[in-house]
This record gives structure tokens, C-alpha cells and sequence, in this order.
């Protein structure tokens, strides 16, 4: 049941701009949306698992792969209008750009 969970929430559309999108999990076990078609100038390396997930890792753009990875581009890479739709560590990261923005308003008002 968790093997066809993970091969229905693979392959996804972009909440954003319908792309074709697929879901891969990264090696800190977060979400990260690839373009749905590979691409030579991307600089992640997938595999598509046994369960039917997909399992990315970074890797700079030229760096040979190993079967059976392919090289994707992070969608958010290519259409960086859809990243207000990304995942929790996206959603993270912006609170911690409104933090540091509120530190920065602090300092400027109370000096
Ligand atoms: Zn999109």
C-alpha cells in the first residue's frame, strides 16, 4: 500500500504552472520537484526505486552518472515563479528571509 501511495505521488503537475513535475526525495529525506523530462544541464541525479519513488542527490552538471541515475533540472530552476508553491524547506526558507528582514528593521529603528 505505501509502494503504490509512493508511485501515485511521484509524478505530480506544478500546483503553479501545470508543468509535468515528479516528486524525489532527497538524502536529508526532504521533497524536491524536478522537471518531468530529464536534462543534461540539470544538476541533480535521480533514480527511479523499486517502490516507485524517485531518489535525488545533487551533482554538478558534466560529473558522470551511474546507471541508473538520469540528470534532472529542479523545476524551480526553470520556472522560479512557481517556488511560492515549494515544499516545506522552501516554505522555511522564506520565514527565515521575514526574520532576518525584522532583525534588520529592528537595528535600523533602535539605534
Ligand atoms: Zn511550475
Amino acid at each position: 500500500m505505501t509502494a503504490r501511495r509512493a508511485r501515485q505521488s511521484a509524478y505530480s503537475e506544478c500546483p503553479t504552472c501545470l508543468d509535468r513535475i515528479l516528486w524525489a526525495i532527497t538524502a536529508k529525506g526532504a521533497r524536491q520537484a524536478l522537471n518531468y523530462q530529464p536534462d543534461p544541464a540539470g544538476n541533480v541525479a535521480a533514480r527511479h526505486e523499486a517502490n516507485g519513488g524517485w531518489r535525488a542527490r545533487s551533482s554538478p552538471p558534466g560529473e558522470p552518472l551511474v546507471f541508473p541515475d538520469k540528470r534532472f533540472m529542479p523545476h524551480w530552476a526553470t520556472s522560479p515563479r512557481c517556488a511560492p508553491a515549494r515544499d516545506g524547506d522552501g516554505q522555511r526558507a522564506a520565514a527565515q528571509d521575514v526574520v532576518a528582514y525584522l532583525d534588520e528593521y529592528r537595528k535600523e529603528h533602535t539605534s
